[in-house]
């Protein structure tokens, strides 16, 4: 077994005894949290654990509910009194007992950020260690000269002498006469005379007035050019000298308000100011606050903060970023009558040499900015939109200006939303708003290469090493191509989760155990290589890592296997195995199974050839993708391949799925930048069935989702006893009055709100969790009440209303998909991801439309198990099958390989992605060498 080599200082600190309770597994006897049937486990101290199993089987009951729930108990326990005091309202996991847990760390893939401020850069820390980097080592450059701005000091001064001027160079200190805040020249040479500082320069002739004996004359003294002297010497490299030359400076900064200059005999004048200023402008001196958009101190004051302005939206004003300008790349002046504004513009290009046949997205930041700014003649797409502003009394100017309205870059910030000044500074060049808009790769690359002075080594080194720490475990989870400003709400739940991972990593905790679930989610299986490593590495500096996965790859890594089952919920909840991954192969588990290739998803024999009719999306040009065409085959099962990042999700959803959305009515997002979609016309209804809750009511639940409860109502109130005492359908119902339990009204359960946590939820006293008067209870139906009904298994209802079609109906599609084991009353807000886009798909199974509809489907493997996925297969070529269409973006290469047809995008993600690599079927594509995709293929057809 590997064990570990990296020592943390902590560790080897710590005395024999600790290290021996460090070694101690952790113990867990008598598990029954849901489905769990009294179940023991034992999980190994420092190894890398995987708990798999069907979905249902118990394994997030298991690993969160019962091992994360205790251990985030003790580590309450271990904090403050004031802390403890709501311990015991934590509920404690039904276990008889648990040993060996220490501190645990959950890693969900919850996005744990809601506010919406939040970016990469900021949920790392990296952006607060930049900040902090910008304010100790920036250079702040003025804008005028293009020079540094500096704090002078007599030292400064001084070594600037001695290193550029040769010995014996004959100079005078000086300061300028202060004349600001009105004050008047004749008094402050009477102030100045006082202090016994009677001569002044002319810095131009060098002659010297001196103002103890000459005649006074006002009018012969320039501010401009005269100046006070305070000492005439050269330069002589001796400790002597060099104590005169600084009591001089000092005295000149003194006197000089800050300012102090030095004239070389003969030669030009050096300015030095012991204030931060520059070509007569005065600059902040750079602090961390300064750089940040989170408070009112360095937010852009236009924008507060967020970039962007509501205006006009760049994407809209330029549909298609891949015309030339004269090609019509502006949308608005594309017309006869606005056609004016575009031969302005080409006049100002001739005399500018500004290129009018590159395409929009070639141009270079000054002739945009010319574009839309204008000049000299040219008004500028702005001005032209202030023009139709002035004429809003026409009703077909505000049409027009409605029609390009949306947000833009906000024009202080240029979208950086830091103050403008603090766009001033720079670090190796770049300001900090050029530092956020890099990928995460770019990042780690500028700050490797970044050399740092001694002194900027002394006062940043650690900052700077922090930074690089960071970057680098973000590369490794495999998110290079993030930027630091992408906002952390608009990131996949897979990204999160491998944000949160990179973040334990660089907080190189040790003793802790962590729990996380599924991290392979949204990963190519090219990329799992680099995850098993880094979890394979937060187990070497002394951790205990726990992971719920179905993947094999992680699987075969793990040292240690949980196999949970055999089947779901209650035909689950047991240890099927436990042991070494050889182990495994050989035992009785399904997983087992599987991975020995003793079962197996078949590849299928033949691929569909599909109606022959298809929808293509042209120019696409979202975010990564680079204007690409692509083809989508109707009546076909099509997959959507390709590494994390590399442009699936742009157009499939953003693009593909919001134009038919559009086309429908019911979309008012954007939709993704694209040239136009053909073959709208075969499809005449869309259903994204994603991971989304279905509900967020406690009253949702599979009965009431799939109507099946409709069928079930309609049973009970037809039975002999209830048309005896008059009920009708609406008493079986726990949403309306009549004969829910009022006490509860219905959910069984009453909420107890409390201050400073969640509510807690307890037994409703009246109906005992039963949701129904008693009366109601008391109709039967086959001997079952409505409570005992909503109480069976799926699997159990449909062998119980075995003679009721109607019901059967809306329920076996749930049998069908793997649902079996779900209660029918089971709340909606108890489903996982992967359960709610089940229930979705059984309702769409059950519905008998003749509409052709398009499916997508988006990482529908997200929580299954082989046997699972197995199923999920029959349910696709089902849809398919009744005459409809399916497009999944996916990463299961069990799922790639029974695709009738791939289109896999990339190769990269990011910016190195958003091409088509490949289309075909997916014997095809495993013959395509640049595929990632096709490599992995190869080895499983
Ligand atoms: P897995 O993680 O293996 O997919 P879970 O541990 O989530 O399975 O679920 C095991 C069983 O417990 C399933 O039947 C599930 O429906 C049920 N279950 C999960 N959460 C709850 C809950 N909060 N209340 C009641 N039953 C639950
Ligand atoms: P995939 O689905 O293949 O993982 P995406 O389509 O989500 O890839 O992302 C493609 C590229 O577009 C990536 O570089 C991603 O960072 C970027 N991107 C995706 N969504 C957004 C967004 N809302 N804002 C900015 N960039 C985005
Ligand atoms: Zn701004
Ligand atoms: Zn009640």
């Amino acid at each position: 077994m590997p064990d570990s080599n990296i020592k943390s200082p902590e560790s080897s600190a710590s005395n024999g005894a600790a290290q021996i309770a460090a070694e101690r597994p952790i113990i867990v006897k008598g598990a029954c949290v849901h489905n769990l049937k009294n179940i023991d486990v034992t999980i190994p101290r420092n190894r890398l654990t995987v708990v798999t199993g069907v979905s249902g089987s118990g394994k997030s009951s298991l690993a969160f509910d019962t091992i994360y729930a205790e251990g985030q108990r003790r580590y309450v326990e271990s904090l403050s009194s004031y802390a403890r005091q709501f311990l015991e309202r934590m509920d404690k996991p039904d276990v008889d007992f648990m040993q060996g847990i220490s501190p645990a760390m959950a890693i969900q893939q919850k996005t744990t950020s809601s506010n919406p401020r939040s970016t990469v850069g900021t949920s790392t820390e990296i952006y607060d260690y930049v900040r902090l980097l910008f304010a100790r080592i920036g250079k702040t450059i003025s804008p005028v000269s293009g020079k540094q701005v500096q704090k002078d000091t007599a030292e400064t001064v001084i070594h600037e002498l001695f290193e550029e001027q040769e010995e014996k160079t004959r100079f005078y200190v000086l300061f300028p006469i202060d004349l600001r805040e009105g004050r008047k020249l004749g008094e402050e040479l009477a102030v100045l005379k006082e202090k016994g500082l009677v001569r002044l320069l002319n810095i131009e002739t060098e002659d010297i007035i001196d103002l103890s004996t000459d005649e006074l004359n006002l009018k012969k003294i320039n501010p401009d050019t005269h100046r006070v002297l305070v000492d005439r010497l050269a330069v002589k490299k001796d400790d002597e000298t060099r104590s005169r030359i600084a009591d001089s400076v000092e005295t000149a900064f003194r006197e000089g308000h800050g300012r102090c200059t030095i004239k070389l005999r003969g030669g030009e004048e050096l300015r030095y100011s012991e204030r931060f200023e520059r070509d007569g402008m005065e600059f902040l001196e750079p602090t961390p606050q300064m750089f940040s958009f989170n408070n009112p101190f360095g937010a852009c004051d236009t924008c507060e903060g967020f970039g962007r302005v509501s205006g006009i939206d760049e994407d809209l004003v330029i549909p298609d970023h891949d015309k030339t300008i004269r090609g019509g790349a502006v949308a608005p002046f594309d017309s006869p009558k606005f056609n004016k504004y575009l031969r302005d513009f080409i006049r100002v290009a001739a005399r500018e040499q500004l290129p009018i046949d590159v395409p929009y997205k070639d141009l270079d930041k000054e002739t945009r900015r010319i574009l839309w700014n204008g000049k000299d003649g040219y008004a500028g797409i702005h001005g032209f939109f202030e023009d139709v502003k002035s004429q809003f009394y026409k009703v077909h100017m505000r049409v027009l200006y409605s029609r390009y309205r949306g947000y833009s870059r906000c024009p202080d910030c240029e979208g950086y939303r830091v103050r403008k000044d603090a766009l001033y500074v720079k670090v190796g060049d770049l300001h900090i708003g050029e530092v956020s808009e890099m990928t995460i790769g770019h990042a780690r690359d500028f700050f490797d290469d970044l050399k740092l002075s001694d002194f900027e080594q002394e006062v940043a080194g650690q900052i700077l090493y922090e930074i690089r720490k960071r970057l680098k475990y973000l590369v490794e989870v495999g998110l290079d191509y993030l930027t630091l400003d992408r906002l952390t709400n608009t990131l996949s739940g897979g990204e999160s989760q491998r944000i949160s991972l990179a973040n334990s990593l660089g907080s190189s905790l040790i003793g802790s155990l962590y729990v996380l679930d599924e991290p392979t989610i949204g990963l190519h299986p090219r990329d799992n290589d680099r995850l098993i490593n880094i979890l394979k590495s937060l187990r070497d500096i002394g951790n205990t890592v726990l992971v719920v996965e179905h993947d094999p790859e992680m699987i075969k890594a793990a040292d240690n296997v949980i196999d949970i089952g055999p089947f779901a919920g209650r035909y689950g909840g047991e240890v099927v195995f436990s042991g070494s991954y050889d182990g495994l192969l050989n035992s009785k588990s399904l997983t087992g199974k599987y991975l020995s290739g003793r079962k197996e998803i078949e590849v299928p024999k033949k691929r569909r050839k599909g109606s022959g009719k298809s929808i293509t999306v042209t120019g696409a040009s979202e975010h990564n993708l680079k204007s690409i065409d692509v083809e989508f085959p109707l009546g076909a099962m099509v997959c959507v391949t390709g590494v994390s990042g590399s442009g699936k999700s742009t157009l499939v959803h953003d693009t593909l799925y919001a134009t038919i959305q559009k086309e429908l009515g019911t979309w008012k997002e954007k939709v993704g930048r694209n040239r136009g979609v053909k073959g709208l016309k075969y499809v005449e209804s869309v259903e994204m069935v994603d991971q989304s809750p279905i509900g967020r009511s406690t009253r949702s639940n599979p009965a009431t989702y799939t109507k099946a409860f409709d069928g079930i109502r309609d049973l009970f109130a037809g039975t002999r006893q209830s048309k005896i005492m008059g009920y009708s359908p609406g008493h079986f119902s726990f949403n309306v009055p009549g004969g829910r339990c009022e006490a509860c009204q219905g959910e069984g359960i009453q909420k107890i709100e409390m201050q400073f946590m969640a509510d807690i939820e307890l037994v409703c006293e009246e109906c005992g969790g039963t949701r129904f008067r008693k009366e109601i209870l008391q109709i039967k139906y086959r001997g079952k009440n409505i409570h005992d009904v909503l109480e069976m298994s799926v699997s159990d209802a449909i062998d119980f209303f075995t003679d009721e079609p109607s019901i059967i109906n809306k329920l076996q599609p749930l049998e069908d998909v793997g649902l079996g084991y779900l209660r029918l009353g089971q709340s909606a807000t108890t489903l996982s991801g992967g359960e709610a886009q089940r229930v979705k798909l059984a309702k769409f199974l059950s519905k008998t439309n003749t509409d052709h509809t398009l499916y997508f489907f988006d990482e529908p493997t997200t929580g299954l198990h082989f046997e699972d996925i197995s199923k999920l297969l029959g349910s696709f070529n089902e849809l398919v099958n009744q005459g409809h269409s399916v497009i999944i973006i996916e990463h299961n290469l069990d799922i790639i390989k029974s695709a009738d047809w791939i289109i896999d995008i990339g190769p990269e993600g990011g910016f190195g992605g958003g091409q088509v690599v490949a289309t075909g079927t997916p014997e095809e594509i495993a013959g395509v060498a640049e595929s990632h995709t096709g490599r992995f293929l190869k080895d499983v057809l």
